[in-house]
């Protein structure tokens, strides 16, 4: 046991299962002390997070506690100011786990190497991933730019792999303090009170997360591969903003996943597995983080129309499903993933507005908001990143509305406007000419763009590509 505090540096790791860093501090000190840095700039555009970070540092705090660890919160205007400051004591050791994004890694690079000059002791653990983001590669080293041989060679490399060793978060003896000015986690609140609607659907905890997957398994997971697809019911796991904010790890949900045998399993793990390759992208091709994967989109033509963007924002495009989704994100952080895929073409392929003004709103109000999947994801639906969908397919909103919102109940529970329409017109309402029933440009808007005009608008543009 060593005589020097243990810290643990607190990043996306809210959880004491697989918390490896954590693991070694408590395992090696008698006192350990927990510390997350909040840089406010961080979230300066990712509000809804400040809300799911917030509580989840309230409801770590009580988990630590029980532990006698105690959690202090920092403001810091950059890490490397404070660790600069940090670095001048000498009566600690330091641990952390990975975050797979670019920034992160080059910043651990940077921290050891001042840390080893200083001969002060560290170590950084495996962060919230199957694999390595660098160990998934080709037989000629080189990394992988399609999904299906990235995860048939992932999850074969992952099944090899002798487990990292899973030692428990031990009791320390006695509570101690280490850092001075201590911010409290309400101070990371948004001022906007649009987070309040959050507290309805979300518990950011460790426990809900579990909680949360075995209710999956049990319940949904056997008709996954098909629920995935209809919005209107609870078909996927919603685990989204837990992974994000790493409540659990996806070690966990893999073990607990493969316990049993049923359908669904393998293509849940699968889509774990776009989540894996995502960060692979990230890193092994940084630039994507900036722009287009694909540099021959540089040259598009976008178009900038912030009428129409404050529609497509506001979910007030015409388009029931499309402006479902759109107030579904800002109702709950969290939006469909079929959906997603429809707004973001919209956006795109309707209304020729750049991937990034969507992926930057996405960023705003997700609760599950990562770098690598919102990035990817964007690209995906832009036909500019990595194995993504051909440009050329572009979503038609009615059509699409009809086939995975048959009934309606969908839009008709986000856009409540809609909800005396009959189910024939309800992803075509302005064909129903019945002013009793809705006026068209009054009680909901006429369709900002014609979809049959905008497709071949669409088409037309991408030919430069
Ligand atoms: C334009 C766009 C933006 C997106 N932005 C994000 C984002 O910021 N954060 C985010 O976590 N996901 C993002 N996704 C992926 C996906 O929509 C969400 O992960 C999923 O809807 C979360 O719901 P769930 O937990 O119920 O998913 P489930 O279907 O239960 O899947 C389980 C887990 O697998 C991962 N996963 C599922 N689908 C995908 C996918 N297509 N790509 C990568 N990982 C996936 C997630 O971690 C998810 O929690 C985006 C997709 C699109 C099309």
């Amino acid at each position: 046991m060593s005589k020097k505090i243990g810290l643990f540096w607190l990043k996306d790791d809210f959880r004491v299962i697989k918390n490896y860093a954590l693991a070694e501090a408590t395992n090696n000190h008698d006192q350990v002390v927990v510390f997350y840095l909040y840089k406010k700039d961080l979230f300066e555009n990712q509000i809804a997070q400040k809300w799911w970070v917030s509580r989840s540092l309230e409801e770590f705090k009580k988990k630590l506690d029980e532990f006698n660890i105690s959690l202090e919160i920092i403001k810091v205007n950059s890490y490397q100011v404070f660790f600069e400051e940090l670095l001048k004591k000498d009566n600690f050791s330091i641990y952390w786990n990975k975050t797979y994004e670019p920034k992160y890694l080059n910043f651990d690079e940077l921290l050891s190497k001042k840390l080893t000059s200083k001969n002060i002791e560290f170590k950084i653990c495996k962060g919230n991933a199957l694999n390595e983001h660098n160990e998934v590669k080709k037989s000629d080293s080189t990394p992988f730019k399609v999904f299906t041989p990235f995860w048939r060679t992932a999850e074969k490399l992952y099944l090899e792999k002798v487990p990292t060793k899973n030692r428990s978060i031990l009791k320390r003896k006695k509570k101690i303090t280490f850092f001075k000015n201590i911010l409290n986690e309400k101070k990371i609140l948004p001022d906007k009170k649009w987070y309040i609607k959050f507290e309805k659907f979300w518990q950011p905890s460790e426990e809900k997360a579990l909680l949360e997957l075995k209710n999956f398994i049990k319940s949904r997971i056997e008709n996954y591969s098909d629920a995935r697809n209809f919005p209107s019911i609870i078909g996927t796991s919603k685990l989204s903003p837990f992974i994000k904010h790493g409540q659990i790890h996806v070690e966990t949900i893999w073990e607990e996943c493969n316990k049993i045998k049923k359908k669904g399993v393998s293509k849940f793990l699968t889509e774990i597995g776009w989540r894996e390759f995502n960060h692979s992208l990230i890193n092994n091709f940084p630039h994507m983080l900036k722009g287009n994967y694909s540099k021959k989109f540089d040259k598009f033509p976008w178009e900038k129309n912030q009428r129409l963007l404050l529609a497509w924002k506001k979910g007030l495009t015409g388009y029931p499903i499309v402006d479902a989704g759109m107030r579904e994100l800002y109702s709950i952080g969290w939006m469909h993933n079929r959906v997603r895929m429809i707004v973001g073409s919209f956006l795109v392929k309707h209304l020729l507005i750049n991937w990034k003004e969507g992926e930057k709103h996405f960023k705003n109000c997700l609760l599950d908001y990562n770098e690598a999947n919102n990035v990817s994801g964007w690209q995906w639906v832009a036909g500019c990143g990595a194995d993504a969908a051909p440009y050329f397919r572009i979503f038609n909103p009615i059509l699409q509305g009809e086939k995975f919102d048959k009934e309606g109940e969908y839009v008709k529970k986000w856009v409540p406007e809609l909800k005396n329409v009959p189910k024939k017109f309800i992803h075509r309402p302005w064909e129903l000419k019945d002013e009793k029933i809705i006026k068209i440009g009054k009680d909901y808007p006429k369709p900002i763009v014609i979809h049959e005009k905008a497709r071949e608008r669409a088409l037309k543009a991408f030919q430069i590509i």
